[in-house]
């Protein structure tokens, strides 16, 4: 598969903005620019010249990038992700900066937040081209309303990665490996 090498870490950084939005407390987890630079920062992005611009503008962003992973039907969210990309500022060029081949989207001098916004949007749309929008998807636990990224081979990534969440999807993964050790035992 042609992913790109910054792709998941895209994906993950759209994910990790969407639930930034609200948290089950209700509090935003996307305060202010060290709160923002903390975030970019954990998904590999080089903060250096964020701005208080780039901050408003992620933050407005989220919504919008939320769709992507509510959205059940697959024409609905190209269409959105599509529409999006007609608002960037994008001028592919291929680079190897770091020592392997990659693309940049964004035009040269971009702002930081223009250049998480295309990366981003490039990725998800990746991500429908190569896996189907059904990899994008919100935590099935009642009353968390989480975005996640399903990357497991069989399909079967159901929980996001809040605390309580992850708890869920250990205990489900456990019944599914006592209901196999059953069915083997039974044979
Ligand atoms: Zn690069
Ligand atoms: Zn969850």
């Amino acid at each position: 598969m042609s992913f790109e090498p910054y792709g998941e870490r895209a994906v993950n950084t759209a994910v990790a903005l969407v639930n930034s939005l609200v948290l089950s407390d209700g509090i935003d987890g996307l305060p202010d620019l060290d709160a923002c630079a903390e975030l970019l920062g954990e998904h590999g992005w080089i903060v250096d010249d964020l701005t208080s611009a780039d901050l408003k503008f992620l933050r407005a962003l989220r919504p919008r990038l939320r769709f992507a992973f509510e959205a059940q039907d697959e024409r609905k969210v190209v269409a959105h992700l599509n529409r999006l990309l007609s608002e960037c500022e994008v001028l592919p060029q291929l680079t190897d900066h770091d020592g392997a081949w990659h693309f940049h989207y964004a035009r040269p001098g971009a702002t930081l937040a223009q250049r998480v916004f295309v990366t981003s949007l490039m990725a998800l749309l990746l991500v429908v081209r190569d896996r189907g929008s059904d990899r994008l998807r919100i935590c099935a636990t009642d009353g968390c309303a989480n975005a996640l990224f399903d990357t497991t081979k069989n399909h079967s990534r159901r929980f996001c990665d809040a605390r309580t969440c992850a708890n869920r999807a250990h205990t489900a993964a456990y019944r599914r490996r006592q209901r196999v050790k059953a069915i083997a035992s039974d044979g």
